[in-house]
């Protein structure tokens, strides 16, 4: 490794020398040997949000390491990049299961992060509520036990950006409205003879509609790893944004940080779809009406803001029947996510066994 020596003791314990970590049980730098602890200065800035404009071109200046020391790593199976910083190993990807075998270079620069979630929750509490939900699932094969290893899952800061903006929408439409005519037919009555009726029915008549709609968007959260899928990091949500902490490379010690594959131009591209439905809303209400078609929309997006975050994840990959599974842990809240694959032996025994006893209920009752 082209790493200098002076360079890999970056949070030296001042009572022994070895290397102190990030502690998420009381948010402390501490020693994993003599227990010396260090706080992590609070810093007086607040996690600001950034004009998105001035970073639409990203100038060099404004990108920087995630810590003088850091490495990066990339998986040779999955291509997920991954940030940590010695004495911290590349060890198994958190997102394929794979052993990583390539070696580690400096890390790139990066947008900086804004802000952090620290870990609040430790390794061995995320380990043991994994063991809980793993046990209470009872058509998991065994193997999917390899989670309940103490190593299955490692403590990883994944990349997030969140966007403020202000959208003025014009739109083009029609506005149905709902009339009533009086419509005569013919039926018969119980006597068969045949009968004149009337009866109401609706019809629908259109007019041009347009107008300007205004929206104003916050904190909308964007994932920028592709990999994990939105979904189940959407599904990790709430998270418990007035806690962020300033960036500060010593809340990595001892945790591995991915960096952002989704880069600022592409995360906003991405906020537009999610915010699409509600300016489509707001148009479909400002329309009014009965019934709305709306033909053409243009948006403009004005006051964006951003910031980068780093959000706290215990993640785990096993590949079961070469099908690949991911476990999720909230690193503030504890919340798990994963699908669970079905063990197809256990549940064919369970298939098995209730054939049997409704067989030898049937020969014990069916004779009587
Ligand atoms: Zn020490
Ligand atoms: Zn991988």
């Amino acid at each position: 490794m082209s790493v200098e020596a002076k360079e890999i003791h970056h949070y030296p314990c001042a009572s022994c020398g070895a290397d102190l970590v990030f502690e998420p049980h009381d948010g402390f730098l501490t020693c994993p040997y003599c227990g010396h602890k260090e706080a992590i200065p609070e810093s007086s800035e607040l996690v600001e949000e950034q004009s998105y404009q001035q970073h639409f071109w990203i100038r060099p200046e404004q990108m920087e390491k995630l810590a003088d020391n850091a490495l990066e790593v990339q998986c040779q199976s999955c291509g997920a990049k991954s940030i940590f910083m010695p004495p911290q190993v590349a060890g198994r990807c958190e997102f394929c299961g794979v052993q990583i075998v390539a070696q580690p270079k400096s890390a790139d620069p990066i947008l900086t992060p804004g802000g952090v979630l620290p870990f609040s929750i430790t390794q061995q509490q995320a380990s043991s509520s994994l063991r809980q939900w793993l046990s209470s699932r009872w058509f998991a094969p065994n193997n999917l036990k390899h989670f309940a290893e103490p190593e299955a899952i490692h403590g990883i800061y994944l990349p997030f950006w969140t966007y403020d903006t202000n959208t003025t929408t014009d739109y083009t439409g029609q506005r149905g409205e709902y009339y009533y005519v009086t419509e005569t037919y013919y039926d018969r009555d119980a006597q068969g003879r045949q009968v004149e009726r009337t009866r109401q029915v609706r019809h629908t008549r259109w007019y041009p509609a347009s107008g300007t709609v205004t929206g104003s968007f916050d904190d909308v959260l964007i994932p920028a790893t592709t990999s994990l899928p939105s979904n189940r990091l959407a599904a990790l949500e709430p998270w418990d944004f007035p806690q962020l902490r300033s960036y500060d490379p010593a809340f990595l010690a001892g945790f591995k940080a991915q960096r952002y594959q989704i880069d600022l131009k592409q995360g906003f591209e991405l906020v537009k779809q999610v915010i699409a439905p509600a300016i489509e809303n707001a148009v479909t209400n400002d329309i009014g009406g009965d019934e709305q078609r709306i033909e053409s929309v243009s948006t403009e997006y004005s006051d964006i803001t951003f910031k980068h975050l780093l959000l706290p994840v215990y993640a785990g990959a096993y590949r079961y029947n070469s099908k690949l599974f991911q476990i999720l842990v909230n690193g503030r809240t504890g919340e798990i996510q994963g699908e669970r694959p079905y063990s197809f032996w256990k549940i064919a025994l369970l298939v098995v066994t209730i054939v049997i006893v409704i067989v030898i209920l049937v020969l014990v009752f069916g004779n009587r």
